[in-house]
């Protein structure tokens, strides 16, 4: 089969597109997938730089949607063949895929193709992200980094519907308006701006805000602690512009601030909390009409630009790639 194989970390030279890898037999709790379509997420470049320690050699890729071509054995939640699926795992860069049943979800068929795997991993960060990591409440200031991104213009329009206000940070203007149009009231250019945390105090009256949801890592984490309100939460979920170093912690008494380091995959660990959430991402497409922004949908043999896109700040919401 057609897919991209790492043999070790590295660069984007390291991503070796082949045709002649071997199909994956289902195990017992799994389904083979022959994906359509294959969602590409930050993620993705960790553990292609070693960032985020994983053996080798690996096919990376931790979502698509596709169509289940043979079965396990075990408990497969009904399960069957030519069921359409939406699927989170890993392995996702390749043709066909083999992956837990329990992370399987039916695709919705009002959907357009590429919809699903577009917004699944990143829908669910933010759902997961303001519900959990920090229960966003209506009036509440909220400041979003990177809100330009797939992961940003989700959190966006959800917290638009929570009915919080958002300011956003994005690098170029072009970013600045798409994640106004989804539904960031106040945006600041972070590139540009030389008084972050001056212009979101002048923005929330002096106060701060009660959430920061910061993506970026280390080069607004100072930053985040200055904006924050007092007993405010500063929620960093990833390492866009390098890992958050070491810190005191005697730092977060200046205003008994809280700061949570979340992954997704511990809010949908079990079936239940999995399907929960899934669930409700799918009916925020279909009732609410949340809206997937889709930068470009690549060949998979093109995965190499695809990723340096990523990497080089070049895209707004998701990339996807086609087998
Ligand atoms: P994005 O689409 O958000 O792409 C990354 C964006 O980050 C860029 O477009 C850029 O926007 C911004 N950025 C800021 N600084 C840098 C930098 N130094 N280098 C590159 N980009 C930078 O990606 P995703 O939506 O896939 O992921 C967003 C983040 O969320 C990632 O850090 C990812 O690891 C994290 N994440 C964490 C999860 C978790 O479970 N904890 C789950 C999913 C995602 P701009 O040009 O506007 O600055």
């Amino acid at each position: 089969m057609k897919g991209v194989l790492i043999e070790k970390t590295g660069g984007v030279e390291v991503l070796e597109y082949k045709t002649d890898l071997p199909i994956p037999t289902p195990k017992e709790g799994e389904v083979l997938v022959k994906n359509d379509f294959i969602g590409i997420n930050y993620i993705d470049t960790y553990y292609r730089s070693g960032l985020y320690p994983a053996p080798k050699p690996e096919i990376l890729g931790r979502e698509a949607e596709g169509t289940i071509v043979a079965v396990g054995s075990g408990n497969l939640y009904d399960l069957k063949e030519g069921d359409r699926v939406v699927w989170l795992g890993t392995g996702a860069y390749a043709e066909y895929t083999s992956v837990p049943a329990a992370k399987t979800h039916a695709l919705p068929s009002s959907l357009e193709p590429g919809i699903a795997a577009a917004v699944l991993l990143q829908g669910l960060t933010a759902l997961t992200l303001i519900k959990e990591a920090y229960e966003v409440k209506k009036g509440d200031w909220v400041l979003v980094h990177a809100a330009a991104g797939g992961v940003g213009l989700m959190l966006c329009q959800l917290l638009k519907a929570v009915g919080a206000r958002t300011i956003g940070t994005a690098s170029t203007d072009a970013k600045i308006a798409e994640a106004k149009s989804n539904g960031a009231e106040f945006m600041i250019n972070y590139k540009a701006e030389k008084d972050l945390v001056g212009k979101v105090k002048e923005i929330t009256g002096g106060e701060g805000v009660r959430v920061v949801f910061d993506s970026t890592g280390k080069d607004q984490f100072e930053n985040d602690l200055e904006v924050v309100a007092r007993k405010g939460t500063v929620v960093s979920y990833g390492n866009s512009s390098g890992a958050v170093p070491p810190f005191a912690i005697s730092k977060l008494s200046a205003k008994n601030v809280k700061v949570m380091r979340p992954t997704l995959f511990n809010y949908i660990y079990t079936r239940e909390e999995y399907e929960n959430y899934t669930g409700q991402l799918f009916d925020f497409i279909v009732k609410d009409g949340l809206n997937v922004k889709i930068h470009e949908t690549y060949p998979l043999a093109e995965v190499a630009r695809a990723q340096t896109d990523l990497e080089g700040r070049k895209t707004t919401g998701k990339l996807l790639l086609r087998p």
